[in-house]
């Protein structure tokens, strides 16, 4: 599904939820960002069109917008978490490590991975999280390559 407020609003209701006005604010600040968007940066930027909007409404509006399709997560190091709005339906991130900078692809072919984790573990695998790190073309073609070692 798309970062689209109807489409969101639609999927919510199929689960009984409304857009809210809290809710609304926690999209509208992930969408105007420019880059990925640690909790603590959605409720800053959020804060601003809705200024009694709790962490806590943050965090649980990050999970449920997650659950219905609507983000991607980004594990940074440590347990330090980033959001972006989802695109494709089935897509991944490769995140630089230049620059930050967060895109997503679809390509993904896991089959051979899933058979053989499966085949290993006797698990019945039903779903992965993909995320790749490299240096995006404004980074790679750079000949100092600035790495921002996190
Ligand atoms: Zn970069
Ligand atoms: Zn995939």
């Amino acid at each position: 599904m798309s970062f689209d407020a109807s489409e969101v609003s639609a999927a919510l209701a199929a689960r009984g939820l409304r857009l809210t006005r809290q809710r609304r604010a926690v999209l509208d600040a992930i969408a105007a960002a420019p880059c990925s968007q640690s909790p603590l940066q959605v409720y800053d930027a959020a804060r601003e069109q809705c200024p009694e909007l709790g962490l806590t409404t943050v965090y649980r509006t990050l999970e449920v917008l997650d659950e219905i399709g609507a983000l991607r997560r980004v594990h940074g190091d440590g347990h330090c978490e980033s959001f972006v709005p989802a695109g494709a339906e089935h897509g991944h991130t490769v995140v630089c490590s230049g620059c930050g900078r967060v895109t997503e692809f679809t390509a993904c072919d896991m089959r051979g991975i899933t058979d053989a984790a499966a085949l290993e573990t006797g698990y019945r695998i039903t779903d992965h999280f993909l995320q790749l790190t490299g240096l995006c073309a404004g980074c790679g073609t750079r000949d100092d390559q600035p790495r921002r070692d996190r």
